[in-house]
């Protein structure tokens, strides 16, 4: 390894030892007879100090030129100072410049320069240099990290299902066509229908984290054409349970988040609270109420906005129209216009959908065909409910919905690295 510490790594206590640092050129500042190189690394900044007298006239006069963003190697002493960041600097005796960054630079990392969304995600790679965005990325990855502890935690196993498939999830059109060999498939809108037969193989309690493809044409702040979903279903559970399982995973994210990613939070100045528990559970029908939308109709952006605003927090509606819903999701059996589906809000926007699912054959053969929908195509999934399918449940959660409204944020893209949307498809 090339370096010894990462800038969080030294503390004021460790002065008068030797380290060796790696990063980038944040700044330079060249007062005369001293010259400071901020030093990059991923963790944060630090303070490199050379004062002409004390320096080798070469080196100092290459620190004093050297280009922002610049790779370079710093191998001193901690040296104990107020003033700097983390109130220690380093007296190099010795700095390597491992790569020379070209200039301009597209992007101005330290963020004194602003620069529209576009111009960053075509510059993501500067773009993520700056804290600010890094942050994001780090409270990503835990959230990532707690879903994993959380769902194992609670008898989950994780799988990874095709995402080249041969039939529509859910009809509709919101498919991408990819040709395969000499047939026509496409990209997975959703792992559903294989995390269902997964109840039918035994494995009881099934996750996955894995890419969904939607052919949407839509342009909003919200939505993607690729995002990554976390999808769950279990055996033997109704679809009460499931929700509740949801509940408990959104309180843990949030909690893990505050309690390991205090430096993020403090860098996005955000102060995130753990949302209560148990989330509210609105019918469909109150909540058309106040949406002030007809019986059927999906719930629009306004109408989300809304309610929402109504809510105050996190909330549950519960017992949608069973025409609204996928043909999988199971009908109450003493009132069959209603389905045991539930779609989890943040006040700003939905972040999952879920239901109890239809088990038995039959029915489920009938649904499809009631909603237009050919058995044939779904022959593959149809099967593994002829021959052993226990009652089930689940749900899929929208992982970059869950982060945009967690960090309050305005766009989806700011929490995904590499967005693919209408107009995007690099880098
Ligand atoms: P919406 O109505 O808000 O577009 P949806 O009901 O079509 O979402 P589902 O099929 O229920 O979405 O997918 C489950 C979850 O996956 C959603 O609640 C959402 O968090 C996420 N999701 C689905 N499609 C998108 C998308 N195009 N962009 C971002 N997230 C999405
Ligand atoms: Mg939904």
């Amino acid at each position: 390894m090339l370096r010894t510490h990462y800038s969080r790594d030294i503390t004021p206590d460790d002065d008068g030892k030797k380290v060796v640092m790696a990063g980038w050129v944040h700044e330079t500042r060249d007062l005369g007879g001293i010259t400071f190189l901020i030093l990059r690394d991923r963790e944060g900044l630090v303070q490199v100090t050379l004062s002409k007298k004390k320096t080798d006239e070469k080196l100092f006069n290459l620190i004093r030129s050297i280009s922002r963003e610049s790779v370079v190697l710093v191998s001193g002493l901690v040296k104990r100072e107020g003033k700097a960041p983390n109130n220690y600097e380093i007296i190099p005796s010795y700095v390597q410049v491992l790569n020379k960054a070209a200039s301009p630079l597209p992007l101005d990392v330290t963020g004194k320069v602003g620069a529209d969304l576009d111009t960053r995600l075509d510059s993501r790679f500067m773009d993520i240099r700056r804290q600010s965005i890094k942050a994001i990325f780090v409270i990503r990855h835990h959230v990532l990290k707690t879903i994993r502890t959380f769902l194992d935690g609670s008898g989950f196993k994780e799988i990874n299902t095709p995402k080249i498939v041969a039939t529509a999830t859910e009809g509709g059109t919101a498919l991408f066509p990819i040709t395969y060999f000499e047939r026509e498939a496409f990209l997975s809108q959703s792992p559903q229908l294989y995390k269902q037969i997964m109840m039918s193989a035994g494995l009881d309690r099934v996750y996955e984290i894995g890419p969904i493809f939607r052919a949407e044409e839509h342009d909003t702040t919200k939505h993607l054409n690729e995002v990554s979903s976390v999808d769950i279903e279990a055996s033997f559970v109704t679809h009460k349970d499931v929700m509740s399982i949801l509940e408990f995973l959104i309180e843990k994210v949030y909690s893990n988040v505050i309690k390991s990613c205090k430096n993020e939070l403090e860098i996005l100045g955000l102060q995130l609270s753990t949302p209560k528990l148990p989330f509210k559970r609105l019918s469909y029908e109150k909540a058309i109420d106040i949406g002030d939308i007809e019986w059927g109709d999906d719930l629009d952006t306004a109408t989300e906005k809304a309610i929402g605003e109504k809510m105050g927090s996190h909330y549950f509606i519960v017992d949608w129209p069973t025409e609204t819903k996928p043909y999988y999701t199971e009908p109450y059996a003493d009132n069959p216009e209603i389905c045991k589906a539930f779609d989890l809000m943040h006040p700003r926007m939905e972040l999952a959908s879920g239901s109890q699912r239809i088990h038995s054959h039959d029915l489920l053969r009938r649904r499809i065909k009631a909603q237009g929908l050919n058995p044939d195509g779904f022959e593959f999934y149809l099967r593994a409910f002829k021959c052993g399918m226990p009652p089930h449940a689940g749900w899929g959660l929208g992982l970059e919905r869950l982060l945009m409204t967690m960090l309050n944020l305005n766009n989806i893209r700011e929490v995904i690295l590499f967005p693919r949307d209408r107009h995007r498809l690099a880098p």
